[in-house]
Formats: C-alpha cells, structure tokens, sequence
C-alpha cells in the first residue's frame, strides 16, 4: 500500500486518521478518528495499522519500527492523560481491540484493562475510591488476557467465578454480588489457573501485556471462525486487522456508570427513534455478549439525562455525518458520555430499501448513492415467502424479531448437531440460550436461529443479520435446557430435539410445527398484484418501487428472461423482462413428444426421418407462436437443439434390463431393441464433449432446418396476425466459425422459402453462443458469421476450468472452498481472472470485426449480482437470467452503472 511506502508508519493518533482509511486503519480505527475529529468524545488512543499485521502475519515477527512507533504513541497518550501505563499510584489502563475493514463481529480478539497489576490494582481502587472495582478490572483483565493470549480454556476462568457466586451461598445469581475480598481471591485463583495452564505467570509490566495483547490481535485474524467467517462474507483472507489501543473508561463504576449500543433508526424497519439497548453497571463486553438483560435505550433518560441528550445529539450528527444508519458503542462513566465505537450499521433487507428511500426524501443522499445502498442478494431475501397469517399453528412464544423471513425446521440444541443433520439433508433450527462465536457453524447449517436469551444487539442478532439467515432471539418464556437436548414453552409444552418449529424473523413469534408460508408481498408487487402507489400500499413495496425505478433510468444493461414456454415468459414480461436470451428448444422435446423423437433417432431412411421431423415441425411452430406473443414487441432468441440425444432415450441400464427380461419370457420388443442398439450407438463416455449442439446439426440432416422453418413459420404466421415478432436464432456450441457458416447457409435457404411460401419479411437475426474456449479465441473469425454472440458461461466455465457442471459441486468443491482456493463456486459467480478475460477479450475481438454486434450472457452468471456487475464493465448488451432472478439483474444493473457516481460498502 502507498501509505507504508510513501511514510513507513504503522501507528496513526486518532486525531491523525480519518473514516477513509478503512484499508489501513480498519473499519474500528477509521471511525474511531472520523468522531475524534468532529469533536466527539472519544477516550484518546491510536491504531495500529493492518500493514503492520499483514507484516507479522507473513513474516511471524511485528516490523522492526513499530516498538518504536508504539512507544512514542504511548508516550504522547500519557502525556496527555497525565499518568503512565500502569503507573502504580494512578495506572493509565488501555484496551485493546480488533478492528479490521470489515466488521467481523466477534470473531477476533479484544483485551480490557491492560496496565493492572498486583501493584497499580491498588492505586486504581484509591484513585476510584472503590476497592471492589478495581478487584473486578483486574480479574477481568486476567481472564480476558489467559484466554485470548495465553490460550487458556475460558471455561476455567467461568467455573472459577461461578464457584466464587456458589461460595456466597448460592443465592447470588449475579457476578454484582462478589464483593471486594471475594474478587481478590477470585483473582488469585485466576493466577492460578494461568500459571497452571500456560505455563507462566499472568505478566506483571504493562508494557509486556500490551505488546502481547498486540500480537494475538493480530493472531485472531487467522482463527478458523474467524476464517469461516470471511468466506461466509466473502471479506479477501489477506487484509488483516488494524489494532486499536485506546485508553480505557469505565462503566462499572457504580449506578451512575454503564454502558450501551444504540442505532439511529431501527435496523430492522429503519424507522427513525430511538433504539438500542443500556446496561448500567457494566463494562463494554456485557451488552454485545447478552450475558445481562439490559433495559431500553429509552429508559436511559430517567437514568441520567444529560448524558442521553448528549447521546441524542450525537446520533443526529453522526447521521447526518455519515449519511446512513449508524451503530454507535458508548460508555458513560460517572455521569460523563463517551463513544468507544461507530460505523454504518448493518440492517436488514427491508430497512435497507426503506432507510435508503428515507434518505433520498431527507436530502441526505441522491439517488445513485440509494442505489448502493442496497443489493440484489436484499432483494432476493424479500422475495421469500413468509408465514401464513391465518394458519392455525400454535405460538409457544414471542421473541425479538431480529432478522427477517420465515424459517422451519427441525430443533437442535447444539452447533454439531445442526451441521450434523444439515448435511444429511434436514432443515434445522439452532435453538440455544444465546449463541457465541463457537456457534458459527451451527448457524450457518441452519435455516434460523432461536435465542431464549439476548437482544437485538446480541451475538445472534448481528451475526444472522449479516448472513441473511432468519433470526428470533430474547424469546425469554421459553426455556432452553441444551444439555437434556429440549425446549419448554409456556404450560409446560416440550419441545425436543427433532421437533418441528418454525419462527418468524419479522415478528418474532415461535411456532410448534409447520407454519404454511405465503409470497412475499414483494413478489406480490412484480406480479401485478399488489401497487405502491395505493393509498394502503405497504411501506416496503413502495420502497422497493422507487429503487427498481432509480435502477431502470440508469442502467444501460437490459434484462432478458431464460424462458421457454408462454408461463415463463409471461411472468418473466411482469417480472421487467426485455426478452428472451435464452429459450431451450430441448425443454419442447420432452413428456408425449419424446417418441416424436425417438422415431427421429431411429430412423433408418430419409423417408422415416423426414417422416419424424414433420411431426414435430407443427408442434415446434405451436410452441414459438405462443412464445412470440408473449413476447411481442421484444426479443426472443430461440436456441436451436443442444443437448446430446441419448437424453431423449431411455436409460441404457433400465432398459437392458427390460430387454433381458422380455427375451427370458421369450416376447422381445422389436421397438425396445432397436432402442437399445440405439442407445449402445449413441453411448458417449463424455457426453458433454460429445455429439451435442452444433454438431447435431451438422450430422443429423434436417433437424436444424425444421427447427429454422418452425421459428420461421412462426415469425410470419405473428406478423400476419398483425404481431411484432422479433426471433434470433442461435447455434449452441460453435468451437469455429466454419460450423457456423455452413449452418448460416442452410437456415439462410430455410428463410427464404418461407418468406417466399408466406409473402412476409422476416428478418430474423442469426447468432452463436460463445461457450467453448475456441470460440472465445477465436471471437473475431466467428464474428464474421454471426450477428450477435450470447455468451454461455455454464459450459464455458465448464470447459475452461475442466470442471464438470454436473458433478463437481457435489464432490469436492466444499474442499476447495474450504481451503480457500476460490470464496465462492465459479458456476455461480463469473470467474473474473479466467472465464470473465475470455469474455472480454472475446467481446473485443467480435466488435472489432463487426462494430454493432450484439452482446449478451444466458448462463446462469446472468442473474447473478457480482456476476452483472462484469458484464456491464466488459461491455454487453443485456443479461439474460431466469424469471425470478430478473428484478436482481434489473437492480443490480443499475447498481453497476450508478457507481461512478457514487460508492460505498457496508459489509
Ligand atoms: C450455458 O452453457 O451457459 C448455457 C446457457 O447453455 P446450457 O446451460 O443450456 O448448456
Ligand atoms: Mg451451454
């Protein structure tokens, strides 16, 4: 990165940085310094960059410098602070967290208290006035830094306390009620329990717990949850984690203290107010980790009310800074406000279209930045279904709704369970207390996650919201027992584990059984048959009007459907089609018309062929008049035949078998046998390299023509009917332009008689996919035959990779994420650097040759959202996807093209 080179440095004050350096500052440090610099009460402290982890991660030592640099940092910070890093009458004490560009909640390492000590302990108790304070810092301190960087198993430190509680009788349910001396001994036996585990006592010079703290930050960004994570949200394993280093304030100081998270508007319906959650008494972890139950943010301001208005004023300023929804972490000690942390918060789908339209009505952001604001992959989640209103299940209970959708499954108590019976194929529900970062994988293999325990701010909460996974949490009358594998609802209902539930992430409601779901009202909307401009319209439904209309006017990408019959189509013109790229006249051979076929196949003379191909010719033409009136006005490319004939016989085992038997009892089939010679002929080891596409045509005389003379047919048949039809044919599976040509020549002849024969003017277009290796390179030569090129990016990936499309997802490819070799499947986002420079290099070289050549992409890369976003860069006409993914493509279209003009990311 320039910065390192340009300066060397590795440590930037907070009044040094700003909320554009998220590369090297992370996202944490970044937002740190923005609110430093617009004045807001942040403790003082300084980043350490990702630059000087990425250094220690390649090379396992911290750069030279940055002793160094920390040095001077830390003694600028105790300048200003007036004391030294535990300095035993009076310890400067610091945190240290994680903060990488993108958040990862949870997932890495966070150290508080860092500067105490069994000598600076008393002098933080005397500057406090409050022995069982600093008791308390103290053994936290030693318990964060066993487990996080001295390896120690956390659990040790939890027996230990929930002993100590035990010790005062048992009726202490609270760690408030360990006193003073209680906390001593506690922090004894922490010492111990470190010196047992890790071989060493817990250090007593700050300095030494400083850099060490330093070193795990940097080692908790390779954790494999930490790993899992970044796959699950795509973030590149190679940008490493910023260390912030940030004095440290207080809200366990007594009644008076606390601390709180807080949203500008609701990160659920993104309504604007007040939402959040306060903990009084309590250090920073306490919220997030839902270990307490907190009260409302509201309340705060019975509480101390100079402090919430303080709070009130800044969120107003942070939004109008920030432009967005901000998620805010603050403390108040002793009556006085600080803000430990910021940045654009996540939210769920709906409040992402709403707040960003919110925001547009506001002023605050145009309409191209409202389009960054959201993604197709939102869009795509608010076409799921959702519960049934009126169904009759029974609600066993009602939790927060903390992430959207509607989730059944079986229950499981554990994260091993649920991945276990995910990958036997079981819909699951993970149901704990409250989930930790332990829990990723359970989650992930689950359909929904259900907490008894926890906010809206809790592990559960933020981590579903950030996978789109359905989420009820805080369901408190529900009692979760993991060990004895059950839940117990109010009236003594159980629910064990492989009982169905189903939850609502919209409402929060629990439900004992299959909950019937309906279509999301946005689908609703696409179809027709729901308006937002209606005086009741559903506040979502307009939201997302207004966006796809922001995305239409910009975007230069047009939207096809891969659509094959008039249902299809027909949503797929509701759905904003702008034709068809892609109809596979395969699908038109299947159910009573595979005989038709078959006699094709089996053909022994011109006569029986020619017989055959009639009888489809009429049928074919049925199928494209039906189509083209669909589409009338728009675009329909008709592909012709593509897959292998042995697809249309019958299985070569099954049928063996048949003919074996049948010739046991002595009654052989003559048709059964002509099939099985058939079969045996047209076997192919390989089949997808094999006889298909253009070389059917090419080989079985008079398919192709008849499939040309049906779209033909029915092209004048619409026009005389007074329609619009607009047909492009187009050959699967040219690997040279010689195919193409002799195929052009023929369908050219077929053309002309049929224009002849009906007295019309066609003008149909001819075309080739580009689909094969061969063709890409030799897009220029092609070109000079085919008037438009539709990229076919199934079978190109498939054969520039060597991956078999239909195997090797299901085999090995959870290996290759796994070990990270690609984040996600090149079938299901363009492969950029391999399959994508073909495209381009492929769409240059076919302009090049004939200028207005007309680009488009038809394999299922078209529907997806990274995957557009190629497209439109490399330059191609439209996206052809299928029907339900159309108002994605639209979207994320518009998305491509607006974001010159703007850019964000809120991952
Ligand atoms: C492709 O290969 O991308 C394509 C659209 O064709 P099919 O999936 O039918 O092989
Ligand atoms: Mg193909």
């Amino acid at each position: 990165m320039s910065e390192r080179n340009v300066t060397s440095k590795f440590v930037y004050d907070f009044t040094e940085g700003n909320k554009d350096l998220k590369d090297l500052l992370g996202g944490k440090g970044a937002n740190l310094a923005e609110m430093t610099n617009l004045g807001l009460p942040v403790p003082p402290g300084f980043t350490i960059t990702t630059e000087a982890c990425k250094v220690y991660l390649d090379s396992g030592a911290e750069p030279s410098e940055l002793r160094d640099e920390v040095s001077a940092h830390l003694d600028a910070l105790e300048q200003h602070m007036g004391k030294r890093l535990g300095q035993p009458d009076d310890p400067l004490l610091v945190s240290v967290r994680s903060g990488a560009k993108f958040s990862m909640p949870g997932m890495m390492d966070t150290v508080l208290n860092i500067g105490l000590s069994d000598e600076s302990v008393a002098g933080l108790a005397a500057q406090a006035g409050d022995e069982r304070f600093a008791w308390d810092s103290y053994r936290r301190l030693i318990q964060m830094f066993g487990k996080t960087v001295l390896g120690v198993d956390g659990e040790l430190f939890e027996e230990a306390l929930d002993e100590a509680k035990r010790a005062k009788g048992g009726a202490a349910t609270s760690d408030l009620d360990l006193g003073a001396e209680d906390l001593r001994a506690l922090v004894d036996d922490f010492k111990a329990i470190v010196a047992k585990q890790a071989g060493r006592d817990f250090p007593q010079d700050p300095r030494e717990q400083m850099d060490l703290a330093v070193r795990a930050v940097f080692e908790s960004w390779n954790t494999d949850r930490a790993k899992l994570y970044r796959r699950q949200e795509r973030i590149p394993g190679d940008l490493g984690t910023a260390v912030n280093v940030c004095s440290m304030v207080f809200g366990n100081l007594g009644p008076d203290s606390g601390t709180g998270v807080a949203f500008t508007r609701d990160p659920a319906s993104g309504h604007q107010g007040v939402y959040g959650d306060y903990l009084q008494n309590a250090q920073g972890e306490d919220v997030v980790a839902g270990i307490r139950n907190t009260v409302p943010l509201a309340d705060l301001e019975g509480l101390d009310a100079a402090s919430y208005n303080q709070l009130m004023q800044i969120m107003e300023t942070l939004e109008t800074h920030y432009k967005d929804l901000c998620d805010i972490e603050f403390t108040i000690e002793r009556g006085k406000l600080w803000m430990l942390q910021t940045r654009v918060g996540k939210r769920t789908a709906a409040a992402a279209f709403r707040i960003a339209t919110q925001l547009v009505d506001q002023g605050l952001i145009d309409e191209a930045e409202a389009l960054q604001r959201v993604n197709g992959a939102q869009l795509a989640q608010l076409m799921f279904p959702r519960f049934s209103e009126d169904a009759r299940s029974e609600r066993i209970g009602w939790g927060i709704a903390a992430s959207p959708g509607a989730a059944v499954g079986k229950a499981v108590f554990d994260s091993y369970t649920a991945v276990k019976w995910s990958r036997s194929g079981e819909k699951v529900i993970l149901i704990r207390r409250e989930t930790n970062p332990d829990d990723l994988d359970g989650m992930i293999a689950s359909e929904g996650i259900l907490t008894s325990r926890g906010g809206k701010t809790s592990h559960a909460a933020v981590v579903a919201r950030g996978m789109g996974k359905t989420c009820v949490c805080g369901a408190e009358e529900l009692e979760v027992d993991t060990k004895r594998r059950r839940m117990t609802a109010p009236g003594g209902i159980v629910v064990e584990e492989g009982d169905l539930v189903s939850i609502d992430g919209s409402t929060g409601k629990v439900y004992l059984g299959e909950v019937p779901v309906v279509p999301s009202p946005v689908v609703e909307y696409f179809e027709g048959r729901m308006h937002a401009g209606a005086d009741d319209a559903d506040e979502l439904v307009a939201a997302v009007h207004r966006i796809m209309a922001y995305a239409d006017r910009v975007r230069r990408l047009r939207v096809r459907a891969n659509a094959d019959n008039a249902e299809d189509a027909n949503r797929a013109r509701r759905f904003g089609a702008q034709g068809i790229g892609l109809c596979r006249t395969e699908h038109m051979f299947l159910g009573e018309r595979r005989e038709l076929v078959e006699r094709l196949i089996l053909a022994d003379t011109d006569t029986e062929r020619d017989e055959a191909l009639g009888a489809l010719l009429p049928l074919q033409k049925a199928d494209f008049i039906e189509l083209f009136e669909s589409m009338d006005g728009l675009p329909v490319t008709v592909r012709l035949l593509d897959p292998p004939l042995h697809e249309f016989l019958p299985d070569i085992t099954e049928l063996s078998v048949r003919v074996a038997l049948a010739e046991s009892r002595r009654d052989a089939n003559e048709n059964d046998l002509r099939l099985l010679q058939a079969v045996h002929k047209l076997h192919e080891q390989n089949p997808m390299l094999g006889l298909r596409g253009v070389r059917l045509g090419l080989v079985i005389p008079g398919l192709f023509a008849m499939q040309v003379r049906a779209i033909a047919e029915a092209a004048a048949h619409r026009k005389n009917a007074k329609g619009d039809p607009r047909p492009e044919i187009m050959i699967p599976l040219v690997g040279t332009v010689q195919e193409l040509e002799i195929v052009r020549d023929e369908a050219e002849t077929v053309i002309a008689e049929v224009q002849a024969a009906t007295g019309t003017d066609l003008k149909l277009t001819l075309g080739t996919m580009i689909e094969l290796p061969r063709a890409a390179l030799t897009a220029g030569q092609i070109a000079e035959a085919a008037e438009f090129f539709s990229f076919g990016t199934n079978d190109l990936t498939q054969t520039v990779w060597g991956f078999s499309r239909d195997d090797v997802e299901a085999s090995f490819f959870t290996a290759y994420l796994e070990k990270g070799i690609f984040g996600v499947s090149p079938f299901e986002t363009i492969d950029r650097d391999g399959v994508g420079a073909l495209v381009r290099s492929a769409c240059e070289a076919g302009r090049a040759t004939r200028p207005g050549l007309k680009l488009g992409v038809c394999g299922e890369h078209g529907g997806d959202p990274e995957s557009v976003h190629f497209f439109h860069e490399v330059g191609l006409d439209y996206v052809s996807c299928s029907p339900f993914r159309i108002p994605v493509a639209r979207l994320e279209a518009g998305r491509a093209a607006a974001l010159n003009k703007a850019g964000s990311d809120s991952r």
